[in-house]
């Protein structure tokens, strides 16, 4: 859709949904990153915010349980004054913004200034919660109703303006949004006003997120369950006999990896991808980077090789890295694929195939043991005597490639294609996390992600932070560099990819149930 030119301010209110970042919606995703301003939520996954753009600015506007961070009317004025500076503004607000989210206000506030805007609905806590605990709000066996109520009023008949009679004697399951507080007097309502107190009841505190916590019981009981339990906002809670569908249908909390925190240590600029196989499983993951991809300090090397490109027999990739410098260094000198001509060409494994795939070019060789040892064993099938073989590398790639090669009779040429250095810095939440034993498990996928974290936190810190852990090393020369750091290695995959990490990881949790 073509967006509409805004000259005069506009405000997108978003839903961000109730926190999985994956809940929130096309539109919403599309409208984040249109904002020359985003104020969002406390309720708002912040992990969001990376669909903005990099010179948005962003402003936190939370209301954390009640101490208002900023007040509604200091909110309602930073909307019109950014909107009113021609600014486009996008209001991030958890789960739906017209569902218990003032949202009506702030619209009611952008209308009398003439303020055009436009309302992204979200997938309110009420719907996002109760489907990731397992419970269908209605279901033909049990109700055919379903009512969101606010649980921050007074109890009081004469002042409440919940009609407590109806929604107590309608058979009708209930939604109470903010209502950890007043569980005592909202319960104590409805088996008043004739509800029966064996009503099945569950608490869901951060639903869709991977701290999700639920608590079931009954009208009778659950406000001292809570109690007991500590249990704190924010939290739905739902009312109805559908709860019990939950110990047949739960299926996010009981996730293989549900409950436990996986630090993985990752290059900066390498896709997230195993943060999703971990997540998948159920899996709170945190990213540690280790590694920051970089130039090399010339590329007069591989210039050089790329220039007589058509003297090469053989291209050999040992990581996805490697392609893509490679690839990015063909565009900068104007070339594409067509420049590798007849060139036959290696992959490590099948991630660096794909990527290859993804420049139109098929691998001619892949080793059925995904390391540098696979590499040079695949060639020994082959007579590379007098071949020449070109290897763009890492600076800090291992010598068992091009010695391995050369040692068959092979010219190799290894020029430098990217350099790997270590980040400033351990992020602050993974520092905390792991400060406060949060972590169950640490991930490495290279050995330079070892290295790397040992030097950035030097190697005391590294040793008492991770001692303890469940070390998960992508292959035996990781886990190598792990022994050598001090580390106990407890998972190594036999294939090594990051599902077979993820697999192994799965069925080492399970082993230990
Ligand atoms: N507009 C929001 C509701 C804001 S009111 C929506 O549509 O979801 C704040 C209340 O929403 C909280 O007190 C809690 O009751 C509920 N809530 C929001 N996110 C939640 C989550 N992830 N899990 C459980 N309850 C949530």
């Amino acid at each position: 859709m073509p967006e509409i030119t805004h000259k005069n301010g506009f405000v997108y209110l978003i839903g961000a949904g109730p926190g999985d970042p994956g809940l929130i919606t096309v539109r919403g995703r599309e409208c984040i990153g249109l904002a020359d301003v985003i104020l969002y939520d406390y309720l708002a996954n912040e992990e969001l915010l990376r669909h903005a753009r990099q010179d948005a600015e962003l402003i936190y506007a939370g209301k954390v349980g009640g101490a208002h961070n900023r007040e509604q009317s200091q909110i309602n004025e930073l909307l019109i004054q950014k909107a009113l500076e021609g600014k486009i503004v996008a209001r991030l607000k958890g789960g739906d913004p017209f569902v218990f989210g003032r949202g009506g206000e702030e619209c009611e506030e952008l209308a009398a200034h003439r303020i055009p805007f436009e309302v992204v609905p979200g997938v309110t806590a009420g719907i996002g919660a109760a489907a990731y605990a397992g419970i269908p709000l209605t279901h033909r066996d049990f109700t055919t109703s379903v009512a969101f109520v606010t649980g921050h009023e007074g109890h009081d008949k004469d002042v409440s303006t919940i009609d407590w009679e109806r929604l107590s004697l309608g058979s009708g399951t209930l939604v109470f949004y903010m209502g950890i507080k007043n569980l005592p007097q909202i319960t104590a309502s409805l088996i008043t006003q004739g509800r029966t107190p064996e009503t099945p009841v569950a608490l869901i505190r951060w639903g869709t997120r991977p701290d999700q916590k639920v608590l079931t019981g009954t009208l009778a009981d659950i406000a001292e369950k809570a109690r007991k339990n500590g249990f704190k906002a924010p939290a739905i809670t739902v009312v109805g006999d559908v709860v019990t569908l939950r110990e047949k249908l739960r299926w996010f909390d009981s996730r293989p990896l549900f409950g436990r925190t996986v630090l993985v240590t990752r290059a900066a600029d390498q896709a997230g991808e195993f943060s999703r196989l971990l997540e998948a499983q159920g899996a709170r993951v945190l990213e540690c980077p280790t590694i920051r991809v970089v130039p090399p300090e010339s590329f007069a090397g591989l210039d050089d090789a790329i220039s007589r490109l058509a003297d090469f027999h053989w291209l050999v990739f040992s990581s996805a890295n490697a392609v893509a410098a490679f690839f990015d260094r063909l565009n900068c000198l104007g070339l594409d694929s067509r420049a590798i001509g007849p060139c036959k060409i290696c992959t490590v494994g099948p991630k660096t195939a794909e990527l290859l795939r993804s420049h139109g070019i098929r691998a001619d060789l892949m080793p059925d043991d995904y390391k540098g040892e696979g590499v040079v064993a695949a060639f020994t099938d082959l007579d590379i005597r007098g071949r020449k073989i070109l290897f763009p590398r890492g600076d800090r790639a291992r010598d068992v490639i091009p010695a391995g090669l050369q040692q068959q009779g092979a010219e190799v040429t290894a020029p430098v294609a990217y350099r790997n250095l270590s980040p400033d810095a351990v992020p602050q939440a993974v520092l905390t996390a792991l400060e406060e034993r949060q972590v169950d498990c640490v991930t490495f996928t290279a050995s330079s992600t070892a290295t790397n974290l040992a030097d950035l936190l030097g190697e005391n810190r590294f040793l008492n932070l991770l001692g303890g852990l469940t070390v998960a090393s992508i292959g035996p020369i990781t886990s190598r560099t792990c022994r050598e750091l001090g580390l106990e290695v407890h998972v190594e995959p036999r294939e090594y990819t990051l599902a077979a990490l993820t697999a192994e990881i799965v069925s080492y949790y399970r082993s230990r149930i």
